[in-house]
């Protein structure tokens, strides 16, 4: 979903540092006099984008674990049940 102004409903060009509150470039101009203290739309969606990963390696490495852990016994289930193994 795009942010958007919360002055004018604009689409927001920029957010305000650790809030949700967005601001298209003509309103954070009018509020801030210039968008130096404000972060780019883009900006804070990469820096998301890295918090997600760095949380996510910490879990996916469980996971994947546990995953090939069953998968595993999965693939021996069903060739003992006739499917052709090529292997
Ligand atoms: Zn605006």
């Amino acid at each position: 979903m795009p942010k958007k102004c919360i002055i004018c409903d604009n689409p927001a060009q920029y957010v305000i540092k650790d809030t949700s509150d967005g601001y298209c470039q003509e309103c954070a101009i009018e509020c801030f006099n210039d968008t130096s203290l404000l972060l780019s739309v883009e900006e804070q969606a990469q820096e998301l984008k890295k918090l997600i990963k760095e949380n996510m390696n910490d879990n996916v490495g469980e996971v994947w674990k546990e995953v090939n852990d069953d998968t595993e016994e999965g693939v021996d289930e069903l060739n003992s049940d006739g499917e052709p193994n090529n292997f």
